[in-house]
């Protein structure tokens, strides 16, 4: 079947869900929601789809996909599952915490899912659509963020259609995502579990469950363990400026916690992280305006979901070299 040009967005009735799963499994591309952001989706199993996803992101083959099921039972056919990944499943799963595994010989995803590596990113999203969607599709389903490489995630099904609208089949609607930042990647692959991005899960409570904290960067060697890592990344098209206590003229000034009376908006005016985790993508896409010369951030305490909002933030102010706004 051919798609629609421009892909309209349907509330995810369960009608929107059974006819989404059919596009998958044809092959189309299917924007949907998780809790953490909307993510664009394609067949893991088929290389046609698969590569689909990465032109309409415009995203390097080099960055692997995160590939999610609706059952830890899934995750076993596609990965070497053991004893310390399937403890974390039962702790976090359905949530915000990605685990890379080593791949099975028999893995049925499709190679290019992860980037000539010999692990695959599996996640089990804590949102009843993208699961539904998922057991409509009978297949594992890879998703990345559904937004154009290097920019801002989408948290809303209106922030897919203004940047991927025409490059998907349909965009499901499930309401603004509760987390609003991506899930913590995890690496499993070695003796020491190492987060390759920090993300929805708190690194606090990872090392609480796996009795030792987690290293905090790649394992080494030159090319990065999680292309998610380089340096710039999640960038509105204003420069990003972090720490400030107030804007410069014509800034506008993203707040947090008590804020001088010029703050244009703030992500938590309680200081609470979780809310400002779930605000941040949407409001640097509002302040993301030429009225404004650039974006001044107040600075965000680094704890617990402070750190994933923090690597947002720092990625987003990064320099923008066009190889690293190629990469993300
Ligand atoms: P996104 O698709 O934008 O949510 O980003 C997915 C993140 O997971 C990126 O940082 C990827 O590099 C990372 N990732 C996916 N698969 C793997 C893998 N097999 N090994 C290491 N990192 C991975
Ligand atoms: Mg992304």
């Amino acid at each position: 079947m051919t798609p629609p040009s421009a892909a309209p967005i349907h509330p995810a009735t369960a009608a929107a869900i059974a006819e989404a799963g059919r596009l998958l499994a044809e092959g189309h591309l299917v924007a949907f929601p998780t809790e953490t952001v909307y993510g664009l989706g394609a067949d893991s199993t088929s290389d046609r789809a698969v590569a689909a996803v990465f032109a309409a992101k415009g995203r390097p083959s080099f960055n692997p996909l995160i590939v999610h099921v609706a059952d830890p039972a899934d995750a076993e056919r596609l990965v070497v599952v053991d004893a310390r990944a399937r403890a974390l499943m039962a702790r976090f799963w359905p949530g915000a915490l990605t685990l890379v595994l080593p791949r099975r010989a028999d893995s049925p995803v499709s190679l290019l899912v992860s980037a000539g590596l010999d692990s695959v990113a599996v996640r089990l999203p804590d949102h009843e659509v993208a699961r539904a969607l998922i057991r409509a599709a009978g297949r594992p389903v890879a998703a990345p963020s559904a937004n154009r490489s290097g920019a801002v995630s989408p948290t809303t099904a209106a922030h897919v259609a203004q940047s991927l609208g025409d490059r998907v089949a349909m965009i499901l609607d499930g309401g603004p995502c509760r987390v609003g930042v991506e899930s913590t990647v995890l690496d499993l692959c070695h003796e020491r579990p190492a987060i390759l991005r920090p993300g929805g899960i708190p690194m606090e409570a990872l090392a609480d469950a796996l009795g030792e904290p987690p290293l905090t960067s790649g394992h080494g060697g030159d090319a990065p363990r999680s292309p998610g890592m380089l340096e710039s990344h999640y960038a509105p098209g204003l420069a990003v400026r972090l720490c400030a206590c107030s804007p410069r003229p014509g800034e506008a000034l993203l707040a947090f916690g008590a804020a001088p009376a010029d703050a244009t908006l703030n992500l938590s005016p309680s200081g609470d992280l979780e809310e400002a985790a779930a605000n941040l993508f949407a409001m640097l896409r509002a302040l993301d305006r030429p009225e404004f010369t650039g974006i001044a951030v107040m600075s965000i305490p680094d704890r617990g979901l402070g750190r994933a909002i923090n690597d947002r933030l720092r990625r987003a102010a990064a320099p923008r070299s066009s190889a690293t706004r190629e990469a993300s």
